[in-house]
């Protein structure tokens, strides 16, 4: 048996989970931010690269 208070390893809070719940939900919701802003960026990338060359023949 062991005395040591068992904590989330990101936020250091007494948790029964090595990252509690708070910390996973964060965890997540930044992981899906960050894939819905590549996908994001994936799709803009050529509409930018259009709007570009629109401006550019009408120069
Ligand atoms: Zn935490």
């Amino acid at each position: 048996m062991s005395d040591k208070k068992k904590v989330c390893m990101v936020c250091g809070k007494p948790s029964e989970v090595s990252i509690c719940d708070t910390c996973k939900a964060q965890i997540q919701g930044e992981a899906l931010d960050r894939k819905q802003e590549v996908e994001k960026k994936v799709r803009v990338g050529p509409e930018i690269e259009k709007d570009k060359a629109v401006k550019h023949k009408d120069k």
